[in-house]
């Protein structure tokens, strides 16, 4: 039986700032992911607060808002079996030094902060981001 998924992917500014949208979303390609939708934007710090709400209690809040919105972006919806986990798997742990050989953070992260893309952790949350994105 088919699982066609989609999740939200977030190509970081670490990662716009160094060129690397198309390297990675080439990796996307590569394991089996569609992008269906994707552009490139920067978004107001209310807007970063408002995407990563499940954060404000967190120490790192603040400076995570700051970060995701000092820089272009690209927002993407990824589409395939199972994309929700596959595309975690794909983009490795949270923080580099963590990720697996081949992961898109292990190769282009440069720190917990800076871990060049993000990706929805479930799929009603991939249904909330993508809405966050891309509601028309
Ligand atoms: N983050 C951070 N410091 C931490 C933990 C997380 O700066 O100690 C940032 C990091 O960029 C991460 C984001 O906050 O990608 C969201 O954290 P989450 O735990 O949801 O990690 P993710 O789902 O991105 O792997
Ligand atoms: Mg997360």
């Amino acid at each position: 039986m088919s699982n066609i998924e989609q999740t939200l992917s977030i190509i970081k500014p670490d990662a716009v700032e160094r060129n690397l949208d198309n390297a990675i979303k080439d990796m996307f390609k590569s394991n089996g992911f569609l992008i269906v939708k994707e552009k490139k934007i920067q978004i107001e710090k209310y807007e970063a607060e408002k995407f990563y709400k499940v954060h404000e209690t967190k120490s790192f809040y603040n400076d995570l808002c700051s970060y995701l919105s000092s820089g272009p972006i690209v927002a993407m919806v990824l589409e395939k079996e199972n994309a929700v986990l596959d595309n975690r798997e794909l983009m490795g742990a949270t923080n580099p030094k963590d990720a697996l050989k081949g992961t898109i953070r292990e190769r282009y992260g440069i720190s917990i902060d800076k871990n060049s893309v993000h990706g929805s952790d479930s799929l009603k949350n991939a249904e909330i981001e993508i809405n966050f994105f891309f509601k028309d």
